[in-house]
């Protein structure tokens, strides 16, 4: 899953909302001051070993499904892994690595990690409706953008699915990851009119699939969240208020040398080593 928020641009001062991401709103759900810097001031992140997994995983898995379906063997995840990579390094990853050495030992336990995919599911035995869907939906006084991985039926149920290159949570950890998802599943009722009755998140790193069901009342329920994060994210605009919300996930955040809550301490300004994404 991937939101189209551009973080390298200085742009003009921002008045009002013109479209939310799943991913900014869940930000914003975490940590205004996380939202602020991310979506407002637009200040870039320093990119990881585990985003560059995490994007050349997404389009390996992606293009998997190119393949006829005998095809989709670990093998051929593992070459486009690697035709993605040299595709991704150059242009979206310079200088990511010290060393050679370094760049290839990432690359071994990239392949380790993409290798569980094959023990959550079989992808030679199902055909995805579509992939990597770009989604840009009004939902009530609302625009909603973003991209979905993937979208499939199991029977008589739509699916949708997000991967995770990361490693899975405990489960009632995963709970918030799922909120982002129901708003895909919103968007994708209000686009084709059928509603996707089961959420899938699928860790690469600890090969965990975590599966909830879905409802039209829930979903109509996600609607009324996300405009009142529309809301509260206008009204924190107009009076330029985005307080910091202290959680375990300041140690992970990358923003924290430079974020109030931290202005008192000392901290050394390396890049977090546990992101998935
Ligand atoms: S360090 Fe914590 S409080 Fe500060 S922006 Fe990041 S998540 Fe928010």
């Amino acid at each position: 899953m991937t939101d189209q928020t551009s973080t390298a641009q200085p742009i003009e001062p921002i008045t009002e909302l013109a479209t939310l991401s799943p991913s900014r709103a869940s930000d914003f759900k975490t940590c205004p001051q996380l939202f602020k810097f991310r979506a407002i001031d637009k200040i870039p992140e320093p990119k990881t070993i585990y985003q560059a997994r995490g994007t050349t995983a997404h389009l390996a898995l992606q293009r998997l499904f190119d393949l006829p379906s005998a095809d989709r063997t670990p093998d051929a995840l593992f070459d486009l892994f690697r035709s993605a990579w040299t595709e991704l390094r150059d242009s979206e990853y310079p200088e990511l690595f010290e060393s050679v050495e370094d760049e290839r030992a990432w690359g071994i336990e990239s392949l380790t990690v993409i290798a569980n995919y094959f023990s959550m599911e079989d992808p030679a035995a199902f055909d995805p409706l579509d992939r990597e869907l770009d989604m840009l939906e009004d939902l009530g006084e609302m625009t909603i953008r973003g991209i979905l991985d993937r979208m499939e039926e199991v029977g008589d149920d739509l699916v949708i699915t997000d991967y995770k290159s990361g490693k899975a949570p405990p489960e009632r950890y995963a709970i918030p990851a799922f909120f982002a998802l129901k708003i895909y599943a919103a968007l994708i009722r209000k686009r084709t009119g059928r509603t996707p009755n089961r959420l899938r998140l699928m860790y690469l790193t600890n090969p965990t699939v975590y599966e909830v069901p879905v409802t039209d009342s829930q979903l109509d329920a996600v609607e009324r969240k996300v405009k009142a994060l529309w809301d509260a994210i206008n009204r924190a605009i107009a009076r330029e208020q985005f307080p910091p919300k202290v959680s375990r996930l300041c140690d992970w955040c990358s923003y924290k040398p430079m974020c109030p809550a931290f202005a008192d301490e000392v901290v050394t300004p390396e890049l977090p080593t546990a992101v998935g994404t």
